[in-house]
C-alpha cells in the first residue's frame, strides 16, 4: 500500500480500510507522509466525504495520536462545553464558574481566535497574569482543587490535529463535516469527560452558514460520542448576529462579569444558562432543567458564580482585583460610532461582517502568528428586532489604528439592515439533539 493509492481511491469514490486509516493517521503524524500527500487526501475526502465506519475510526486515530487526559483519580463527573464558534461568543467564561459552583467538573480546553470568530483564550489573557498552558499533572491538580480549569488544548493531546488543522486551514479544506466532527471530537474524547455539551452555530458568523448543515454537523458529532459512549447534548444555536453587546477581547470579559453579576445582555444569559443547564444534568448535579436553572439562578444571586470565577483567575496567575475594577482591563484610545439612516426596526446585525470588522481593528488574527489588540472592538448597540430613530447608535467602533479603522469602518458600516415595517427578534436555540445512552 501506498499513500498514493490511498489517494487515488479516496479521490475516486472508493473507502478506506480501518488499517489504511489508522496508518494515514499515523504516518501523517510521524511525518512519513508528507503535507502536500496530505494536502491531496484532505481535499479528496473534502469531495467524497467518509462513511460513518471510515469516520469513526478517523476520528479514534486522531485520539491516538498523542495523550489523552487521566483524570479519574479526581472525583465527580467531569463535563466540557464546546462551542463551533462565532462572534461575540464569550459563553465559556461566565458558564464555566456557574456551573462550577453547582458542583460539576469543568476540565475546559479552549481555542484561540482565528479569522472573524473570537477565542476564549485570548480572551481570558486579557487579565494580567492569566495562564492557560498547563502541564497534564498541573491542569489535572488544577481541577482537583478548583473544580474548573480554564486551560489551553495541550501540545501533547491529538497532535495529528495540530499538524491537520493548520494544512486544511492553508488549503481551503475546513468547512467539511466529517474533517470538523473528528477534529473537534478527537480533541474533546482525549479530556476524559463523562459528558460533553456542544454548541453548534449557523449563520453568518459560524463555520456552517447554513442551518441544515449545521444540523448534520451536530448529528455527527452526537453519533461519535453515542459509538464511544460518551454522552453528547448538542444545541443547534443562531448566530446571524453577534452573542451580547461586545466583540472583543477585553470588553468580552467585561461583559462576562456583568453577566456573573446577572446584568448581563438577554442573549448570554439564555444560552449560558441553556448550556448550564445541560452540563449540570449530564453531570449528576440535577435532574430536570428547572432544577438546573434554579441551582444557576442562586449561584449567580449569592456571588457564588463571581467567587467561582475569581477562585479561578487567582488559581491559574491572573489579578482578580479586576473582577472588582473591570475598568483596568485593557481598553482602545479612540471611538467611532455608526448611526442609523433612517427610523424603523433592525432586520440585520451581520455576524461576520462584525466579526471580520472586528478582526481588521485587531480584535482577531488573520494567521495564526499574528498578534491581538485586547482593547479594540466593537459595542453593537442594535439587534435584530431593535426600534430605532434617525441618528441612534447602532454601533461603537473601539480603535487604536486610523488604518485598521479605515479597513474595518466599511465592513462594520455595513453589518445593519434597517425595515420600514416590524421585525421580530431571532430564535436563538433551534434545536437541541443528545446521543443514545
Ligand atoms: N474547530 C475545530 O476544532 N476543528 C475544525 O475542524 C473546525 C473547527
Amino acid at each position: 500500500m501506498t499513500v498514493v493509492e490511498l489517494i487515488e481511491r479516496k479521490r475516486d469514490g472508493g473507502t478506506l480500510t480501518g488499517n489504511e486509516i489508522r496508518w494515514l493517521i499515523d504516518a501523517y503524524t510521524d511525518g512519513t507522509v508528507t503535507d502536500y500527500q496530505m494536502s491531496a487526501m484532505v481535499m479528496a475526502v473534502f469531495i467524497r466525504g467518509l462513511n460513518p465506519e471510515e469516520l469513526s475510526v478517523w476520528t479514534e486515530a486522531m485520539l491516538a495520536s498523542g495523550d489523552v487526559l487521566e483524570l479519574s483519580a479526581i472525583p465527580g463527573r467531569k463535563v466540557d462545553k464546546h462551542s463551533t464558534g462565532g462572534v461575540g461568543d464569550k459563553i465559556s467564561i461566565p458558564l464555566a464558574p456557574i456551573v462550577g459552583a453547582c458542583g460539576v467538573k469543568i476540565p475546559m480546553m479552549s481555542g484561540r481566535g482565528l479569522g472573524h470568530t473570537g477565542g476564549t483564550l485570548d480572551k481570558l489573557e486579557t487579565i494580567p497574569g492569566f495562564t492557560t498552558s498547563f502541564t497534564a499533572d498541573e491542569f489535572a491538580s488544577l481541577l482537583g482543587a478548583h473544580g474548573v480549569v480554564l486551560g489551553g488544548q495541550s501540545e501533547h493531546l491529538v497532535p495529528a490535529d495540530r499538524k491537520l488543522y493548520a494544512l486544511r486551514d492553508a488549503t481551503g479544506t475546513v468547512p467539511t463535516i466529517p474533517l470538523i466532527a473528528s477534529s473537534i471530537m478527537s480533541k474533546k474524547l482525549a479530556e476524559d469527560l463523562d459528558g460533553l455539551v456542544l454548541d453548534v452555530k449557523f449563520g453568518s458568523g459560524a463555520f456552517m452558514t447554513d442551518y441544515e448543515n449545521a444540523r448534520r454537523l451536530a448529528e455527527t458529532m452526537v453519533d461519535i460520542g453515542s459509538l464511544r459512549g460518551t454522552r453528547v447534548v448538542a444545541l443547534l444555536t443562531n448566530m446571524h448576529q453577534p452573542l451580547g453587546r461586545e466583540v472583543g477581547n477585553a470588553s468580552e470579559i467585561r461583559e462576562s462579569i456583568e453577566t456573573l453579576h446577572g446584568r448581563g445582555p438577554d442573549d448570554i444569559t439564555e444560552l449560558t444558562y441553556a448550556l448550564g443547564a445541560e452540563m449540570l444534568m449530564l453531570g449528576g448535579a440535577a435532574s430536570s432543567y428547572d432544577e438546573a436553572h434554579q441551582q444557576m439562578i442562586d449561584a449567580v444571586e449569592s456571588g457564588r458564580a463571581l467567587d467561582k470565577f475569581a477562585e479561578i483567575v487567582t488559581a491559574q496567575g491572573g489579578d482578580a482585583s479586576v473582577l472588582d475594577h473591570p475598568e483596568r482591563l485593557p481598553s482602545a484610545e479612540h471611538q467611532d460610532v455608526i448611526t442609523a439612516p433612517t427610523a424603523g426596526w433592525i432586520a440585520r446585525c451581520d455576524a461576520r461582517s462584525i466579526g471580520v470588522g472586528a478582526m481588521r481593528l485587531g480584535a482577531g488574527r488573520e494567521r495564526k502568528e499574528d498578534e491581538i489588540d485586547p482593547g479594540v472592538g466593537v459595542t453593537v448597540e442594535a439587534k435584530v428586532g431593535d426600534r430605532v430613530e434617525a441618528g441612534d447608535v447602532l454601533g461603537r467602533i473601539h480603535w487604536n489604528d486610523r488604518y485598521a479603522l479605515g479597513v474595518a469602518m466599511p465592513l462594520i458600516g455595513d453589518a445593519w439592515e434597517i425595515s420600514e415595517k416590524p421585525v421580530g427578534p431571532l430564535q436563538l436555540i433551534v434545536d437541541r439533539m443528545e446521543s443514545q445512552p
